[in-house]
């Protein structure tokens, strides 16, 4: 299991980054969500998103980061 924390997402739409909505502790739930088709909608642009892991990220126990960067 690989911990994580402030996930984050960025809008395809207007590329804002935003907390995503849903608190993750580790990536394979985030994973799962992705696949069970975990949406958001965008604060800025009020876009909704449907989330893939392009448009996640995300930081590890250890302080780095992981998915897209910005
Ligand atoms: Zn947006």
């Amino acid at each position: 299991m690989t911990e994580i924390s402030d996930v984050r997402i960025r809008c395809g739409h207007c590329r804002a980054v935003f907390p995503c909505p849903v608190a993750f502790g580790d990536l394979e739930s985030l994973e799962r969500a992705i696949a069970a088709g975990l949406k958001a909608t965008c604060p800025s642009c009020g876009q909704v998103i449907r989330c893939t892991m392009k448009h996640m990220m995300w930081r590890y126990a250890d302080g780095s980061s992981g998915g897209v960067s910005d």
